[in-house]
């Protein structure tokens, strides 16, 4: 057998099978490196998903001839001075896209630097063409890529539907204007304008992306620690999605996928979302460049941080103290959604929440405007109207101008209805109780009162080594919750004692998962995840039902309790505990504004 090196394309082929999986991989270079060109205008077209053409056309500083030339060639970088691979400033720095691109494709380069002629360049399967003279009219580049994959078929027969590569193809473009407000994009699809985003500021960017109601349901992040930045902005919890799409995470300003990151967002909100639910946000972290290696994954959508824990730790906290300056504020969108509801019933329609929205069907979803002969014939309620009273505006006569209002009624013995000096405040009575329940077993935690049981038998858990050490790091933090753990022997543990909500649990499988979301995550995450379904199944069981009669007087305590209790603006699922209807959008619905 001869040793012999492999030929150019082939070298090419086998990077491209690397960095190209799909068309998407290939806008994502291309956008990147037109970022890294500054430009401050993008426009990409896209045509059957990206198999067909992928064109992008930007005003950066483009190329001359012979350094178009040499783009083309693999490790030919204009970004990488001084050799440390480490330091990183720019997106690209590995060289290899454009021959990547240019060996499984049919690939066209136009150019022009300022002040210098345009050019051309075309690459078709490996074999690349002379530089020719072009027409281009302004400084920048335009580069099409034509049947992509065509020069490996395997390669092609695995790309998924055109309506799904198209997808991710947007994804892609998403994630990157997300990162890059000041720069505009335009997107054409199959010929079809699809997405137009103007220069603009992060926030605005963000909500040209996600959706209009993002900014008024989010709140700003900010966050510092040893040089590591956490900014951004975050959903409040109700404003939630079935998935984790809309989220969006980057680390000096490139966009990643990483799973200590997306564990430490679920840590953040999980106690205020289960049952599957994820809330929305943008999170830019900014890591000085020795701290963190980004050329981990060849797609560079892997990170891998010096210090993850520090890492992780800031994101937590960070959104945790975002979520607790939400307060009380229930997601705009329900009370939004509630005039819509109201004001189509008037017209004798009845609507259904949108089943994509962040509202699910609680109750406005079942309601049907009452039959025309349940009313009351008005002469009967006449004698108790006063012209003048009823003229007057409705007159508050407490003195305290609560948050949450002074309790007026209890409706179909679920509902309590309050009056605030500018609002009508309507509570799901059982969901805001059951906050106010978890809410105090978790205080009970904190202040290490929560109630313990101590095992007659200790439990002997079988466990590997790693878990165990793990585990038994974990001991005093375990021992708040009310477990005592001790090493048992080589791979063994003993438990003596567990949180008596905890009773009817299996304390080895709980230690288990543990110790192996530790392994995954970097947290621990389902100690807390665990507890928090056993406290919300003991809080659903301890909470006052839908149906009870309220007094008064009851109704009033839980509406001070609930203005004193952090995040019982949302149930333990995610949902709203109360809706907030302003009288100037009530006004309306009457016609009176
Ligand atoms: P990398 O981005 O890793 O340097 P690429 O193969 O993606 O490698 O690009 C090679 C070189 O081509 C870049 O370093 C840059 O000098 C040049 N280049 C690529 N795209 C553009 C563009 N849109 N505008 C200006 N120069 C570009
Ligand atoms: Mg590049």
């Amino acid at each position: 057998m001869q040793i012999r090196l492999l030929p150019q394309t082939i070298i090419n082929r086998i990077a491209a099978g690397e960095v190209l999986e799909r068309p998407a991989s290939a806008v994502k270079e291309l956008v990147e490196n037109s970022l890294d060109a500054g430009a401050k205008n993008i426009e990409i077209k896209i045509e059957a998903g990206g198999k067909n053409l992928i064109s992008i056309q930007d005003d950066g500083i483009g190329m001359s001839d012979d350094e178009l030339k040499l783009a083309v060639q693999r490790h030919a970088t204009s970004k990488l001075q001084d050799e440390d691979l480490l330091d990183i400033r720019f997106f690209g720095f590995r060289g290899e896209a454009l021959p990547a691109i240019g060996s499984v494709a049919k690939l066209k380069i136009t150019s022009r630097r300022a002040g210098a002629e345009p050019c051309k360049i075309e690459v078709i399967g490996g074999e690349t063409s002379e530089i020719q003279p072009a027409v281009m009219n302004a400084r920048g580049t335009k580069i099409e890529v034509k049947d992509l994959f065509f020069a490996t078929p395997a390669r092609l027969k695995f790309l998924k539907t055109e309506d799904s590569e198209k997808n991710q193809c947007l994804d892609v473009i998403k994630k990157i204007a997300m990162a890059n407000p000041q720069v505009a994009f335009r997107v054409e699809v199959d010929g079809k304008a699809k997405l137009n985003y103007t220069a603009t500021d992060a926030i605005n960017r963000i909500t040209d992306i996600v959706n209009d109601d993002f900014a008024e349901n989010s709140v700003p992040v900010n966050a510092e620690k040893e040089g590591i930045k956490v900014a951004g902005f975050a959903g409040i919890p109700t404003y939630n999605r079935r998935t984790t799409e809309d989220q969006f995470v980057f680390v000096n300003n490139r966009p990643v996928k990483d799973k200590l990151l997306q564990g430490a967002i679920r840590a953040a909100y999980a106690d205020f979302l289960g049952g599957g639910r994820h809330p929305v946000l943008a999170l830019f972290i900014e890591v000085p460049y020795l701290e963190v290696d980004v050329n981990v994954h060849p797609a560079k959508s892997e990170v891998r941080f010096r210090d993850s824990r520090l890492v992780s730790g800031l994101i937590i906290s960070a959104l945790r103290f975002a979520i607790e300056s939400a307060g009380h504020k229930a997601s705009t969108t329900i009370a939004d959604f509630a005039m819509h509801a109201i004001g189509k019933n008037q017209r004798q329609e009845v609507t259904r929440p949108n089943p994509g929205s962040a509202y699910q069907a609680a109750y406005y979803g079942s309601y049907s405007p009452a039959p025309k002969t349940d009313f009351l014939p008005l002469k009967q309620e006449a004698t108790a109207f006063s012209p003048q009273a009823y003229d007057e505006r409705p007159q508050i006569t407490e003195t305290i101008d609560y948050p949450l209002g002074h309790a007026k009624a209890q409706l179909h013995g679920t509902y309590i209805i309050a009056e605030t000096a500018d609002s009508v405040v309507i509570v799901d009575q059982h969901a805001a109780h059951e906050r106010l329940v978890y809410e105090n077993y978790k205080q009970q935690i904190e202040q290490n009162r929560l109630q313990k049981q101590p095992l007659l038998v200790p439990e002997i858990i079988t466990i590997d080594e790693k878990r165990q050490n793990i585990i038994l790091n974990l001991k005093e933090r375990l021992a708040q919750f009310g477990f005592e753990v001790e090493r048992f022997g080589a791979k063994q543990l003993a438990v003596s004692q567990i949180p008596a909500l905890l009773a009817k649990h299996s304390a080895s499988d709980l230690l288990r998962d543990i110790a192996d979301d530790v392994i995954e995550y970097g947290a621990d995450l389902s100690l807390l995840e665990a507890f928090e379904h056993v406290l919300e199944t003991a809080a659903c069981h301890n909470s006052i039902r839908a149906g009870r009669r309220l007094s008064i007087e009851e109704m009033n305590q839980m509406l001070r309790q609930m203005e004193a209790t952090p995040h019982s603006g949302q149930c333990n699922h995610g949902r709203p505990t109360y809706v907030e209807l302003k009288l100037t959008d009530i006004e309306k619905l009457f016609g009176r504004k």
